[in-house]
């Protein structure tokens, strides 16, 4: 809390200068108002936290301020400007207000809540915490677990996909939370998985798809590898021509509008930026539409006009990788993404410097938000 001193002084250090050294018609004629010593003590909301429930309910909770006899909540849609009061809340030792949205079409929202003093001779409301937050829960999964790929040194320097994606997903969600206010539910957060009790080799892949039930997209980042022998050159040090971007699609996904756009939107900027950084020899990138999303078999991989796409890939049960099949039995349309593959040295030495992940994780972060209509709300 902070003091605020509202003070008139009806005096200035030159005034007193002035009538100390004798001119008192001067002083009566710049008397002013009666001098008045009020002190109001500010209050106001802090550790303002906002929840996304559902489509159509955010959660608010703050802490309370003994001096407030209630709070007021506002809201206003980013880049609108205007604040929307939605409610008074009276007093209670654990504030919390339940917003019903009245849509459940993808909303973002900044909220504010204000206290009303009990007192208002000794306490004036002050603007306090705002909290940024959508409707929109991803469930994001940075690919493997420490051990579970493929490991590469080049320079003294090691690459590693578990680690590379960890970085990346991390960034992702930060990204998501602070700019765009979607919220995410990860797959893992350190080095090691645990999903359902089952940690680390434990577990079937399918459960990271599971996990994203109640979810309305899942993501898997990943960095692409080919098999020893592919294009006849060693696994590690693929041509450059072959270094490009994938989107994998659930069977889902395939048909959601929203999923594809937003596979095309990450693909192509990623094939741009690949290129751009001299570690793919172009940015070709084949778009999909709805509905028509084609089907990836391995010989594209010795393909050298294979470009970067979208694509599906079916097996004996459903859709080929278990990430995604565990996704799509939970309802969720779900999609991998190829950043690039590591198995060329040109992206593994850059992926090392440091500059690579945050490169991606912001490509990544901001063609998910672009594809739900979100505006940057972050300061
Ligand atoms: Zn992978």
């Amino acid at each position: 809390m902070r003091k605020a001193r509202i003070k008139i002084w009806t005096m200035t250090l030159a005034l007193a200068a002035l009538l100390s050294a004798g001119f008192p018609a001067l002083a009566d004629d710049m008397a002013g108002p009666e001098q008045t010593d009020t002190e109001r003590t500010e209050i106001r909301v802090t550790e303002l936290n906002a929840s996304r429930m559902s489509r159509t309910e955010i959660r608010l909770d703050w802490r309370a301020v003994p001096e407030a006899r209630g709070y007021t909540v506002m809201r206003m849609a980013p880049g609108n400007g205007k604040w929307e009061l939605l409610d008074t809340v009276p007093a209670s030792l654990f504030p919390v207000y339940a917003d019903k949205l009245d849509t459940s079409e993808p909303r973002q929202y900044i909220y504010r809540v204000e206290a009303l003093p009990a007192d208002e001779s000794r306490y004036v409301g002050a603007a306090g915490d705002t909290a940024l937050i959508s409707n929109i829960l991803l469930c994001l999964d940075p690919g493997h677990y420490k051990g579970s790929s493929g490991v590469c040194e080049d320079d003294g320097l090691v690459y590693e996909e578990c680690t590379f994606v960890l970085g990346v997903g991390l960034q992702v969600r930060d990204i998501l939370r602070d700019r765009y206010g979607i919220t995410c539910r990860m797959t893992r957060e350190t080095k090691d998985i645990e999903l359902f009790g089952h940690r680390n080799g434990e577990s079937n892949v399918e459960e990271r798809g599971l996990y994203a039930d109640g979810c309305d997209l899942f993501v898997s980042l990943h960095t692409n590898a080919n098999g020893t022998g592919t294009n006849k050159y060693p696994e590690w040090y693929q041509p450059m021509y072959v270094n490009k971007p994938m989107v994998i699609l659930n069977t889902l996904a395939c048909d959601d509008s929203l999923a594809v756009a937003l596979a095309n939107d990450v693909g192509t900027r990623l094939a741009h930026e690949n290129y751009v950084l001299g570690i793919a020899e172009n940015e070709t990138f084949a778009a999909m539409e709805a509905g028509k999303v084609v089907e990836w078999f391995d010989w594209k991989d010795d393909d050298p006009s294979t470009a970067g796409l979208v694509c599906r890939r079916t097996g004996n049960r459903g859709d080929y990788y278990g990430v995604l099949r565990g996704s799509n039995a939970v309802g969720v349309p779900g999609l991998i993404i190829e950043h690039a593959y590591h198995t060329v040295v040109e992206m593994r030495r850059l992926a090392n410097t440091g500059v690579l992940g945050p490169i991606y994780a912001r490509i990544d972060a901001e063609s998910i938000a672009a594809a739900y209509g979100f505006v940057d709300a972050g300061e």
